[in-house]
Parts: structure tokens; C-alpha cells; sequence
């Protein structure tokens, strides 16, 4: 497996700086197919209310207020700041049975794995991209809550033993576990996070299985908190004064959220390979990270057929053709000399 320190050469420092910004104007939950639209106009809505729904597609609102308008494929509403939601109350994992357990959390895949005579069940808590801090962040501030998901997921399932796999440079973390849980180190190279790169790395044997930080995060919500995860973990960082993880509603604009863009490209989750895109930016389940870049003339130059590219693809494909197999990492765009930006070009 081929992969880059792009930490070192970076020079990016784990990002310790957290903070809380839920007092937002306006979320714009968007929709593809009208007819999935479960509220109306002026319709008064709580937070955690379904409001679209397409299928296993589900998005719900993540404050109460007021539907102001439908438009453009996004149904815009109104913070009204009360926080009014359906009472439900969180559950005790310690009363919780394995029957419960089936019938309060959902993901089917992933009960499936578990079903299994287990090893090692490995957890993925490294964050990809190497400017993108959430899942590290996560951790560090929720440790207890996931350390009562594992205790009941040794209770309820046959497994030897649980580790969650994070980056090295973690290094408050391993302070932090005071909790009985297990985590292996693994070097800060990228992208050895991908999921496709961490089985291949990982799993031994057939009775070794990965699943995600994401899934321990789904079981505390369906079945500990007994409630929707209406806010999501997002990273600003890049060439800025003050990056730091964000705690946010889901559907709210990234202008509500960080001002200063002036004289700034802005990068959506992959500092290598992430698309540029404007500060109206809706905060989706697909947004993991912001990153903020001085603007920069790139000279693209003719490609020299060097071979850099292909050789340090992590899937050992051609990345000058088009191929479904791509993980879209980015590390070919990072090395070329002629500065050619080649998974954007695959793209189209
Ligand atoms: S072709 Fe795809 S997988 Fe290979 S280096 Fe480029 S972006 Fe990464
Ligand atoms: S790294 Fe750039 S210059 Fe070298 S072969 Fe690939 S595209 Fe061409």
C-alpha cells in the first residue's frame, strides 16, 4: 500500500479548539423529489421532526421553528430558539437487552456483523483528511458515551475484543482513556483512514470485521439518547487565524457559521482533491470539513509523463484514466509537478 506523509510536509498541528455554534438564524434542508416534502408552508415544525423523506433517505429538522418558504430544492425554516421537540427520554444501557438492542437501532448491516463470532472488532476513528479533526474531537469529548456502547455491546455480543483504530499524532487522547477501552496507534500517514485502505491493513482474519466511529455514534443516539442526531461535528481549518471544530445544526449555512473569506478559496472536505465552493454552502451529512486556502494562481503546465502519479496511487490504477475504483484521495493531484489538477479532470 503506497501512501504520503502529508502531515509532516503540512506542518498541521492536531487541532484541540471546540466550539458549540447552534444559535443559527435558518437551516435549508434540501430535497430532491417534491413529493418527499412532509411539511407545508407556514407549518410550525420541532426540532428532530421528519420533514423529508425519500425512501431510506430521511432528513429531519434540527431546530423548531417555522417553514418560510419551499423553494430550489431546499425547505427553509425559521429558528424560533426554543428547542421544542417530542419529549422521549434516554435510555440506561445497562437495562438494555439484546432484543431491545434489535429493536431500537436500525443500521441492518451492521447488525449482521455483529451477529457473528467476533475477534477483534475494530473501530475506524481516524479522521481522513489530514486538516479534518471531528472523529479525534468526538472522542475526546464523548468518551464516556461510547464507552457505554462498548460495555454493552460486550454484554450483548460475543466479542473478544473491541479497539478503536486512531492516528498517532492523537496524542491528548491517550491521556483521556480512562474509560476501558482499547485503541491502536496507527502512523499518520494519509490516507491510511480510508476505509477500503484500513481493512486491507487491518483485518487478519475472517472473524476480524471494521465498522465505523459513525456506527457507535448512530447506537448512542437510537439507543442510549433515544433521540435523531440533529447536529454534526465539522472542521474549519486551513489558512486561517483561529480553525477549530465546530459543533453545528445540520442544514445550516456555512456563511452563518465563519465570516472571514476574503481573498480565500474555500474547499469542501479533501484539502487535496475537494471541490471549491461558495460560503452558501449548506452544512449536509455529506460536509465533514471546510477548508480555508489563500487564494493561489496555479500554472498548470503540460503533463512531462513522469509516472508520479501513478505511482503513488493507493489503488494501483492509472489515475490519467477514468476508473470507478478511485477513492477519490487525491494524492495524484498532490505530486504532480505540472501541478495538473487530474481527479477533477477524471471527474468530468
Ligand atoms: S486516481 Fe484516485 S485513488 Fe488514485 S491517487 Fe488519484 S485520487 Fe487517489
Ligand atoms: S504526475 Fe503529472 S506530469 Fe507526471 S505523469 Fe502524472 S499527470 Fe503527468
Amino acid at each position: 500500500m503506497k501512501t504520503v506523509n502529508i502531515v509532516r510536509e503540512q506542518n498541521i498541528k492536531t487541532l484541540n479548539d471546540y466550539i458549540d455554534k447552534l444559535d443559527i438564524d435558518y437551516i435549508y434542508v434540501p430535497y430532491e423529489k417534491a413529493e418527499g416534502i412532509k411539511v407545508q408552508l407556514n407549518d410550525s415544525v420541532l426540532k428532530g421532526q421528519l420533514v423529508y423523506q425519500d425512501n431510506d433517505i430521511k432528513r429531519y429538522s434540527s431546530v423548531s421553528g417555522k417553514v418560510i418558504k419551499i423553494e430550489n430544492k431546499y425547505i427553509f425554516i425559521k429558528n424560533n430558539y426554543k428547542e421544542l421537540t417530542n419529549n422521549t427520554r434516554a435510555r440506561k444501557t445497562s437495562d438494555i437487552s439484546l432484543d431491545d438492542f434489535n429493536k431500537y437501532y436500525h443500521n441492518d448491516k451492521i447488525k449482521s456483523i455483529l451477529s457473528n463470532d467476533i475477534n477483534n472488532l475494530y473501530i475506524n476513528a481516524i479522521d481522513d483528511d489530514p486538516y479534518t479533526f471531528n472523529k479525534y474531537m468526538y472522542l475526546t469529548r464523548n468518551l464516556n458515551d461510547v464507552a457505554e456502547i462498548i460495555n454493552l455491546l460486550y454484554k450483548l455480543f460475543n466479542i473478544k475484543r473491541i479497539t478503536f483504530v486512531i492516528k498517532n499524532s492523537y496524542n491528548s487522547l491517550l491521556d483521556s482513556y480512562k474509560v476501558n477501552i482499547n485503541y491502536l496507534k496507527v502512523e499518520d500517514i494519509y490516507p491510511i483512514g480510508h476505509k477500503y485502505l484500513i481493512d486491507k491493513y487491518l483485518l487478519k482474519s475472517s472473524s476480524d470485521y471494521l465498522i465505523e466511529l459513525q456506527d457507535i455514534i448512530d447506537m448512542i443516539y437510537e439507543i442510549k439518547k433515544n433521540r435523531v442526531q440533529t447536529e454534526k461535528y465539522i472542521t474549519i481549518n486551513g489558512d486561517i487565524d483561529d480553525p477549530k471544530v465546530y459543533n453545528v445544526k445540520k442544514y445550516c449555512s456555512l456563511s452563518e457559521l465563519y465570516k472571514e473569506f476574503k481573498d480565500k478559496d474555500i474547499i469542501l472536505n479533501n484539502s487535496l482533491c475537494g471541490k471549491l465552493i461558495k460560503k452558501e454552502q449548506i452544512i449536509d451529512d455529506n460536509t465533514y470539513s471546510i477548508i480555508i486556502k489563500n487564494k493561489k494562481k496555479i500554472n498548470e503546465i503540460e503533463c512531462s509523463k513522469c509516472g508520479l502519479c501513478v505511482n503513488v496511487c493507493p489503488m494501483k490504477i492509472n489515475p490519467l484514466k477514468k476508473d470507478s475504483r478511485c477513492i477519490a484521495c487525491g494524492l495524484c493531484n498532490y505530486v504532480c509537478p505540472s501541478k495538473i489538477n487530474i481527479y477533477e479532470r477524471n471527474q468530468k
